[in-house]
């Protein structure tokens, strides 16, 4: 018997994947960094791979390491990684590892020459997101740095990459300024003579939009989840994740009741009050104060009053609710509960924020 739960349907993860990989001819990483966007990460890496992900991509090096551990030998790429890490576990783990500087390429051989392997990496360029990546100015100094350590022997350049800034807004014209960038990026270091197996630009909403963006490898993560990048676009993804609670306590309270810390709620009329028991140590956010949608009783109803740290409170009138009853924070929305979109416009953010915050944080996850 569960209190709170968190669902994933890994079904719907092989469907997405299935669809994305329809949709290209480039191979596919599938991106599972924290925590695979809330959907614990060895499940939704081990679906992701048996739907045809050749690829897997996340930001740490501890991520990485912990899929090498729970078993996966396909390749993993790790791209934010601070100095000073041990990256010769990585190296000698055959974790692809990414650098933006001479700097990192350095470390990457010291850690190469410690693991008495080449380190396996995938040079990054910043083609206009002004995040991770060489500058255009630096670039050419990168790829000579690479070019040498690879002819010594120390690095295998397996691939040459960016990342958009506004690939979720299609049409918005540095898609396509981005997109040049990269290709001449991508034409300098063949000249300086790498050819890496991977070239790679294409998040989940470039993925779905900019087949001219695909290269030889996609890599999107948010869709592998089954939530859509574009604002009023579904893709016919399915979202995996759905978010559910068990009524704690019902109770009869009068008109002007106030309602949670603050009173920032007031009833109107005497009514049944629900507490629902996930608040925002549970990932629910407390932005939702008053705005949230939960579906209960068969009618979807907004969060009265504050979210607290472990609870929150609805308001469902004459409705009978009842202890025990199931009320879903969202789902897919086919049985008429709130989505992730749904909460990420009633808060003011991202679907990503969404399941990324709430899955495993308190709440149990249980497998579909
Ligand atoms: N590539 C990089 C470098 C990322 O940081 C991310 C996620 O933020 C992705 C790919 C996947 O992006 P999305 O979830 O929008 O597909």
């Amino acid at each position: 018997m569960w209190q709170a739960e968190v669902r994933v349907d890994l079904d719907a993860i092989r469907e997405n994947v299935a669809r994305l990989r329809a949709g290209t001819s480039a191979e596919l990483m599938a991106v599972v960094k924290a925590d695979g966007y809330g959907h614990g990460m060895l499940p939704a890496a081990r679906a992701a791979l048996d739907a045809g992900a050749t690829a897997l991509g996340v930001c740490t090096l501890d991520e990485a390491l912990t899929l090498r551990r729970g078993g996966v030998t396909a390749p993993v790429l790790a791209w934010l990684l601070a100095p000073g890490l041990p990256l010769h576990e990585g190296v000698a783990a055959g974790v692809d590892l990414a650098a933006a500087s001479t700097d990192q390429l350095d470390e990457l051989v010291v850690a190469a020459q410690r693991a008495g392997r080449p380190a396996r990496v995938h040079l990054k360029i910043d083609t206009g997101l002004a995040r991770g990546g060489a500058t255009v100015a630096d670039w050419p100094v990168l790829l000579d740095a690479a070019a040498k350590a690879q002819a010594d022997g120390t690095v295998e350049v397996v691939g040459v990459w960016s990342h958009f800034a506004y690939a979720d807004a299609p049409g918005h014209p540095t898609i396509d300024r981005q997109l040049a960038v990269f290709v001449e990026g991508v034409a300098l270091a063949e000249r300086a003579g790498l050819r890496p197996r991977w070239r790679h630009l294409a998040n989940s909403a470039a993925t779905l939009t900019r087949p001219d963006t695909h290269f030889d490898l996609v890599r999107p993560g948010i869709a592998v989840y089954g939530l859509s990048p574009v604002e009023g676009e579904r893709f016919g993804l399915r979202p995996a994740m759905s978010a559910r609670a068990r009524v704690t306590l019902t109770k009869r309270v009068p008109a002007g009741s106030g309602v949670s810390y603050g009173h920032t709620y007031r009833t109107e009329r005497e009514t049944t009050l629900a507490v629902v028991p996930v608040g925002y140590a549970d990932g629910v956010p407390r932005h939702a104060s008053n705005v949230g949608p939960v579906h209960l009783g068969g009618k979807v109803r907004t969060v009265a009053g504050r979210v607290c740290m472990d609870q929150f409170m609805l308001d469902c009138g004459d409705d009978p609710v009842a202890p025990g009853d199931v009320a879903t924070l969202f789902g897919s929305g086919a049985a008429g509960e709130p989505t992730a979109d749904d909460w990420a416009a009633a808060v003011g953010t991202i679907n990503y924020e969404i399941v990324t915050r709430f899955g495993g944080v308190r709440v149990p996850r249980a497998y579909d």
